[in-house]
């Protein structure tokens, strides 16, 4: 029998990246600049802040691509339950896209996900064309991505995790709010096919 197989982002749906990068912001500023994700509405949380704040980007971006960021990135809460939960349904592999020009990143991240994840490094698409991605569920916080998933394989079973950062530019995307949500509809997606 052929495997069910959920796809799943890993930055900002397993990987606290965002945050990462507003706290790298706050430290660096010795707290003059404290943001949180829920002051963040766009892919890019630098697009979200106060224009001055533009001129961290480069540094704080150049900081999480350093050896030993990648791997020190904070784990979403919930998200190792959530995990367990999938793979009650299916078999999981994680989608991701490789920080470009972080050296370490891709080395990094998998051995993060086998960590935190259990998840062994042939259970990874390191890419960036995740639409090309043949998965039975496709889960990741980027519209772009999702539209990208949905429109190449022509189908519904591609969904939008949600996060703040995403609130503004959901359109009518289903969109995933826990993992319960996301474990149900996965289940729906066995039943009726893809
Ligand atoms: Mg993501």
């Amino acid at each position: 029998m052929e495997e069910f197989v959920i796809g799943v982002d890993v930055d900002d749906v397993l990987a606290s990246f965002t945050a990462d990068a507003l706290r790298r912001l706050s430290e660096h500023t010795e707290g003059r600049h404290h943001f949180t994700v829920q002051d963040v509405s766009t892919w890019d949380p630098f697009d979200s802040l106060p224009q001055e704040m533009l001129s961290y980007r480069m540094l704080i971006y150049d900081a999480m691509k350093a050896e030993g960021a990648c791997f020190a990135l904070p784990v979403e809460p919930g998200a190792r339950e959530g995990i367990e939960l999938l793979r009650s349904l299916g078999h999981v592999m994680a989608v991701t896209h490789p920080f470009k020009g972080a050296k370490t990143w891709t080395h990094e991240r998998e051995l993060w996900l086998e960590k935190h994840f259990g998840m062994h490094r042939d259970d990874i698409y390191n890419c960036k064309k995740k639409y090309r991605v043949h998965v039975d569920v496709f889960v990741d916080d980027k519209v772009a991505n999702v539209e990208e998933w949905r429109a190449f394989h022509n189908s519904p079973a591609g969904v939008l995790w949600a996060t703040p950062m995403n609130r503004s530019t959901r359109g009518a995307l289903p969109l995933m709010t826990d993992w319960k949500k996301l474990a149900d509809f996965v289940r729906e997606v066995k039943q009726r096919g893809r």
